[in-house]
């Protein structure tokens, strides 16, 4: 249970409060107020995530107190717990894909109510007042606050992940749930589905298009999902000819075991569009000799290392190369309820919070269909 914000355990900060007491009336940046919330959390890059307790701010105003009852686990919160992306502060707590309920909301919350549903995803706030800001793209926004790996706008701390009890988020950066939707299910479209969703919808994927999805993992089952809901024909790129009974249940019309040089060129010259979520190191041409004049090639994978590009297969053909970031928070409330419309989710494992390193180990080898979501409720 998250505790309400009214029978915790408060503290100010001491500075500020001898400042008030002595009548100084220099104005001093006070900590907001606090609670303790219990977390999962990890010391360094070696370490093995472990129970701990970390502070939430008490709601400011405008803030949604959320009890988070399901968090996805994505690659990213890997690659952060590990500082693989050499940002990490530690202790780092990861965690974007959250679901939960609002227990507490502030005097000016007008979008949510206690009890309401909600989801948080890879942001908690933004500038909002760039150009980006302004177009409802907040994850382009120079000084967009992630959810976790950021620093924190009120603690001046790094921000905290969802591997947590609870979360505290500005009323603008908080997710409407479709009420008809599984909810640990539902966990996952908060980055792997609007990872997906937004560069498919951005090409206006739909009827009488072929798009072509690149693995079959956390991105490319929601890739494929919303494809097929788009109205597009889907293909499927794999290396692993076992994925493909499981490809066409999710909705793949064909699946191409892409080490089969046979195979991928009788694909050649025929897709509008390629979205590919591999992350590992893979020959990007291949694909681009697959789209039509004028297709285009996403990015959605993040490949450690440069990956070579031949110049005339996109010459020839005047094909493009593209990539895509998460969403802005209009289109994936968007997102969320054409999900809800199509009742559209993940297809999950739930794991308890004390699995989660067993869970990072499986997902390095694979082994995960399709997205381990946390049930927080082991956490007490
Ligand atoms: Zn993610
Ligand atoms: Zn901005």
């Amino acid at each position: 249970m998250v505790p309400a914000s009214n029978n915790i355990n408060l503290h100010v900060e001491d500075r500020a409060k001898r400042a008030m007491l002595s009548g100084n009336a220099t104005p001093i940046m006070t900590k907001p107020i606090c609670y303790s919330t219990k977390a999962f959390s990890t010391t360094s890059p070696e370490s093995p995530l472990s129970a701990a307790v970390i502070e939430r701010r008490v709601p400011t105003a405008t803030d949604v107190q959320i009890q988070i009852i399901y968090c996805g686990v994505c690659h990213s919160d890997l690659h952060f717990a590990r500082n693989e992306w050499n940002f990490t502060q530690y202790p780092a707590v990861p965690g974007h894909e959250i679901v939960g309920r609002v227990t507490a909301i502030g005097s000016g919350v007008k979008k949510f109510k206690v009890g309401d549903t909600v989801g948080v995803g890879c942001l908690v706030d933004s500038c909002r007042t760039c150009a980006d800001c302004t177009s409802g793209l907040e994850q382009f926004c120079l000084n967009m606050v992630m959810t976790y790996g950021s620093t924190d706008k009120h603690l001046g701390s790094p921000t905290i992940g969802g591997y947590a009890q609870s979360i505290v988020v500005t009323e603008e950066f908080v997710l409407r749930m479709p009420s008809n939707l599984n909810l640990a299910a539902a966990a996952p479209l908060l980055c792997a589905g609007i990872t997906t969703y937004s560069p498919l919808r951005r090409a206006k994927v739909g009827p009488g298009h072929t798009v072509g999805i690149v693995g079959l993992g956390g991105l490319g089952h929601m890739g494929v999902k919303f494809a097929k809901a788009f109205g597009a024909h889907v293909v499927l790129f794999t290396t692993s000819p076992k994925k493909a009974a499981d490809a066409k249940r999710l909705g793949a019309d064909e699946v191409v075991v892409s080490t089969d040089e046979a195979q991928m060129t009788a694909q050649a010259g025929s897709f509008d569009l390629i979205l590919d979520a591999v992350s590992a190191t893979h020959d990007l041409n291949a694909y681009l000799n697959l789209l039509k004049r004028d297709g285009n090639l996403v990015l959605v994978g993040a490949p450690e290392k440069p990956l070579p590009l031949a110049a005339f297969p996109l010459i020839f053909r005047r094909r493009s190369i593209s990539g895509s970031l998460i969403g802005g928070l209009p289109e994936t409330q968007e997102m969320l309820d054409f999900c809800g419309k199509h009742n559209i989710t993940s297809d999950v494992e739930i794991i308890r919070m004390d699995e989660i390193n067993t869970a990072y180990e499986r997902m390095l080898k694979g082994d995960v269909k399709y997205r381990f979501v946390i049930d927080m409720a082991s956490l007490n």
